[in-house]
């Protein structure tokens, strides 16, 4: 019932396989003598469409945010649109300002790939096409994402989507992309932050907010690295340094682990929220991977009912998990 903003920023850049910090930012709903009163859509869409609107583009899929989204671009700089069309007819859009031509360009030259290689590991129960936009700045970034300001500067994309109640399908989802995302990224970071948010959006329908991070994150991240030709140590340089000095974790990342603070230890905790999730796909199979997420992305889930989970998806118990996956890290980073 909340609008809904995954964001990645920027800690990861430095990186080649650049470290992820991702931060749920919920958009509190109203409360009014106790009861929620929803969000009339997201807030781009409180705003009247033009009748017009729809003239600008003129063969794009009958996603309704498209005419809104494209209006609310034009405020701030022309807009250029390339439009991805799917062997199956599935269309995907980027949007863009004529200055970002070549990251419009480069995403467009992605989506395809990016949306394939998620439906391969998720499945085909989602929209398997992407709204995707690159802002002109971090005014436009932030009126994209409902994002308040703060931060903003800290954030290479995110993911967005308007409030739904399940069983219904979420709707208006968008990836959105910083102004400096192309510059500071790179093509190999822009393509995994892509595929990461992209991830989001696919299992979006399923996920409920204050699931585990290590699900979400780690989720999101296997399946932005699933296919990248690196090395365990190239892919978690945090998590390897340890263990190679003999400190494997003690446990799965808690939530907190995952704030990205300044100077921060989330990426850690991002590294082992992928280990987690390599670990699952490699020892038991992708599909039973995804059945984990969906399991338990279902909200918060204390030990026992991970213990719960795990049991019925994996055929392990919580402990037993945890020292499986730390023997794994373990021997990964000494190969
Ligand atoms: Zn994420």
């Amino acid at each position: 019932m909340t609008a809904w903003t995954r964001v990645r920023n920027w800690l990861s850049a430095k990186r080649r396989f650049e470290f992820v910090a991702t931060v749920a930012m919920v958009i509190a709903l109203t409360a009014v003598g106790g009861a929620l009163v929803l969000l009339p859509k997201s807030a781009l869409h409180v705003r009247p469409v033009p009748a017009v609107a729809d003239a600008a583009v003129p063969s794009a899929p009958a996603d309704p945010q498209l005419p809104e989204l494209r209006r609310v671009m034009e405020s701030y700089a022309p807009v250029v649109t390339r439009q991805v069309c799917a062997d199956d007819g599935r269309l995907s859009v980027v949007l863009g300002h004529p200055y970002q031509r070549d990251d419009v360009d480069a995403l467009a030259g992605d989506v395809g790939a990016a949306v394939a290689e998620v439906t391969q590991l998720w499945g085909t129960d989602w929209a398997r096409d992407a709204v995707i936009a690159v802002a002109s700045d971090s005014a436009e970034f932030a009126a994209l994402t409902h994002d308040t300001g703060e931060g903003s500067d800290q954030v290479a994309a995110a993911s967005v989507s308007d409030p739904f109640v399940p069983p219904a399908r979420p709707t208006g989802q968008r990836i959105v992309f910083s102004a400096a995302a192309g510059r500071r990224l790179g093509p190999d970071g822009l393509r995994e932050t892509l595929r990461h948010e992209l991830t989001h959006i696919a299992a979006r329908a399923v996920t409920v907010d204050g699931s585990p991070q290590w699900v979400l994150e780690g989720f999101a991240e296997y399946s932005a690295h699933r296919d990248a030709d690196r090395t365990f140590a190239q892919l978690a340089p945090t998590l390897t340094a340890k263990a190679r000095a003999g400190a494997l974790p003690a446990d799965l990342p808690s939530d907190a682990a995952f704030a990205p603070t300044p100077g921060n230890a989330a990426e850690l905790a991002y590294e082992q929220g992928w280990s987690a999730n390599a670990f699952v796909a490699e020892r038991f199979g992708e599909p039973r991977l995804v059945d984990l997420y969906r399991q338990l992305a279902t909200g918060p889930q204390d030990a026992a009912a991970l213990d719960d989970v795990l049991r019925n998806t994996l055929g392990i118990g919580r402990t037993d998990f945890i020292g499986r996956w730390r023997d794994w890290i373990k021997a990964r980073a000494a190969a």
